[in-house]
C-alpha cells in the first residue's frame, strides 16, 4: 500500500520547510511517542474496516486514491496548518488557492474568474445556489431528475422552489421538458449536471444555452464529477460540444476530490463574473472585489478552510498540468476506454444488460432476469458474491422504464430495479478488465 519512497519524500520536503524557520529559537512539541504509538497500532486495525478504495479490484463508487504528490504536500503543511480563511492565517498556501483557481478557470475557458475552493461539492454548489437566489429573489431553480439531490436540499435551505426536471432515456436533461417549465415562467436558474453522479450522463449544454436566447435565467454547471474531462481528448463528439461551450454559464461547481486526484475536502466552486463578490460583503472594512484582489475570506460561506487542501491542489496542478494531451488528460482518456471497453463485454455477456453507452467513466448494468423484482434481487446477490471474491461494485435504483429502455425482456412488477453501478476512475482499471469481467461473471454464475 504504502511505498518507503513516499515517507523518504515527505521526510525530504519537511527538512526543506524547517529551514525557513530555523532563525527561531530551538522548540518541539512533547509528546509521549509510547502510547502515541499504540494508540496508531489501534487505529490501523481499525480502518482495516473500509474496503480497499485505492485497489483497482475496487469498482464501485465514486472514490479514487489521492496522487502521492499531493498526499505528501497535504502532510508536509500540516506542520504548519495553515487557515486559509485569511491572509494571516496563511500567506502562502492562500496564493496557491488563487492560482489553482485561476487554472481551473482557465480550464474552463475564463481568464479571471471569482472563485475558492470549498470543503467539497455541497458546498460549493450551495454558494453558486446561494448566489443564484440573491441575484433572482424568490425565483425557482430546476436540475434534472439525476442531477445531485444535494440541488433540491439546498434549495430548501436557501427557501427557494426547486422542480426536477425529467431524463431522456440516456440519463440527460430533457430539453423539451425543460421548456414547458420555463413557458410557465419564474425559472431564476437552471442547473446542468456535466457528468451526473448516478449515471455518468451529461446534460446537453448547448441547447440550454441556445433557450436563453427566449428565457431569461442563470445557468450553473454542476462540474464536480465531470469537469475534468474537457482536457480528455477521446470524448464523443456530442459530449465534446457540452464542454466547448462551458465558458458561457455563469457558474461552475468542480471538485478536485473526485477526478483531481485531490484528498477529501477540496471542492471548488467558480464565478464567470466577479463582481458576484460583493454579495458576499459583510461588515470588514477592507473588501476588494476585483478577480486581481480577492481576498479568500472575504468571498466564502465557509471561514476557516484547511490550507493544506491549496497546497496539495497546487502541488498536483505543478506536476500534472491541465493541459489537453498532458500525462493527467490520458489518465482521463484510460478511464473512457476503461468504461467503454468494460460496456462492450458486458453487451457480450450473458448474464448482464448494460444500460447507456458511458458517456464519461460509469457504466450501470442491470442483471438479467425475468422481471424487475428478481433482477433486483439478484444484482444484490452479484454485488455480495463478488464482494466475497473480493471485487467491490456499488448499486444504484433506477426508474423500471429506464431499465426496460435497454432490457425489454425483463417485466415490469415494481417501480425501480435495482442494477450494478462501476466508476472505472482509476486509469488502472483498463488493464485490471480482464480479472474485472471474469469474478463479474464467476459471481453471476454462482447466484443464478
Ligand atoms: C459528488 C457530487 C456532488 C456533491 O459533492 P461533495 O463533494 O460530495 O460534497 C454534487 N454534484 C455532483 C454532480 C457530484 O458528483
Amino acid at each position: 500500500m504504502t511505498d518507503t519512497t513516499e515517507l523518504t519524500l515527505l521526510r525530504n520536503a519537511l527538512d526543506k520547510l524547517a529551514e525557513g524557520y530555523s532563525d527561531l529559537p530551538e522548540f518541539s512539541t512533547e509528546f509521549d511517542a509510547g502510547a502515541v504509538g499504540d494508540v496508531l497500532q489501534e487505529v490501523a486495525t481499525r480502518m482495516h474496516d473500509n474496503f480497499p478504495y485505492y485497489h483497482p479490484q475496487y469498482a464501485g463508487q465514486m472514490l479514487k486514491p489521492p496522487h502521492p504528490v499531493a498526499r505528501i504536500a497535504y502532510a508536509m503543511s500540516l506542520w504548519v496548518n495553515p487557515n486559509n480563511h485569511a491572509l494571516d492565517g496563511g500567506r502562502a498556501s492562500s496564493a496557491m488557492e488563487k492560482e489553482c483557481v485561476i487554472e481551473l478557470g482557465r480550464m474552463f475557458g475564463w481568464d479571471g474568474p471569482l472563485g475558492h475552493l470549498t470543503g467539497g461539492g455541497t458546498m460549493a454548489n450551495l454558494e453558486a445556489l446561494w448566489v443564484a437566489g440573491r441575484l433572482h429573489p424568490g425565483k425557482r431553480i430546476v436540475a434534472s431528475e439525476q442531477s445531485h439531490y444535494t440541488h433540491s436540499r439546498i434549495s430548501e435551505v436557501l427557501g427557494l422552489p426547486f422542480s426536477p426536471v425529467a431524463v431522456t432515456g440516456d440519463g440527460r436533461m430533457d430539453i423539451v421538458e425543460l421548456e414547458l417549465l420555463l413557458r410557465e415562467g419564474n425559472i431564476g436558474t437552471v442547473v446542468a449536471t456535466i457528468g451526473n453522479t448516478g449515471l455518468g450522463a451529461v446534460d446537453p449544454l448547448p441547447d440550454l444555452v441556445a433557450l436563453q436566447s427566449k428565457y431569461d435565467f442563470r445557468i450553473h454547471a454542476d462540474a464536480a464529477y465531470g469537469g475534468y474531462f474537457g482536457l480528455a481528448g477521446q470524448l464523443h463528439d456530442d459530449t465534446r460540444a457540452v464542454y466547448d461551450s462551458l465558458a458561457a454559464v455563469d457558474s461552475i461547481v468542480i471538485d478536485p476530490h473526485k477526478h483531481g486526484l485531490q484528498p477529501y475536502g477540496c471542492g471548488c466552486i467558480l464565478f464567470r463574473d466577479p463582481s458576484v463578490g460583493q454579495l458576499y460583503k459583510h461588515s470588514s472594512p477592507f473588501t476588494y472585489f476585483s478577480s486581481a484582489e480577492l481576498h479568500l475570506g472575504e468571498i466564502s460561506l465557509e471561514c476557516s478552510r484547511p490550507g493544506a487542501s491549496a497546497v496539495a491542489l497546487w502541488a498536483t496542478q505543478r506536476l500534472l498540468p491541465l493541459v489537453r494531451e498532458g500525462e493527467f488528460a490520458a489518465m482521463l482518456n484510460d478511464c473512457l476506454y476503461a468504461a467503454r471497453d468494460f460496456w462492450k463485454r458486458l453487451r457480450d455477456s450473458k448474464y448482464f444488460v448494460p444500460l447507456m453507452e458511458p458517456e464519461l467513466d460509469i457504466v450501470v448494468y442491470a442483471i438479467d432476469a425475468p422481471d424487475s423484482r428478481s433482477a433486483s434481487e439478484r444484482a444484490r446477490r452479484v454485488f455480495s458474491k463478488a464482494a466475497e471474491h473480493d471485487l467491490h461494485l456499488a448499486m444504484i435504483e433506477l426508474p423500471v422504464q429506464l431499465v426496460q429502455r435497454y432490457a425489454p425482456s425483463i417485466k415490469a412488477n415494481s417501480e425501480t430495479i435495482t442494477c450494478l453501478r462501476s466508476v472505472l476512475m482509476k486509469p488502472e482499471h483498463l488493464d485490471w478488465l480482464d480479472r474485472i469481467v471474469e469474478v463479474l461473471e464467476l459471481s453471476a454464475a454462482e447466484i443464478t
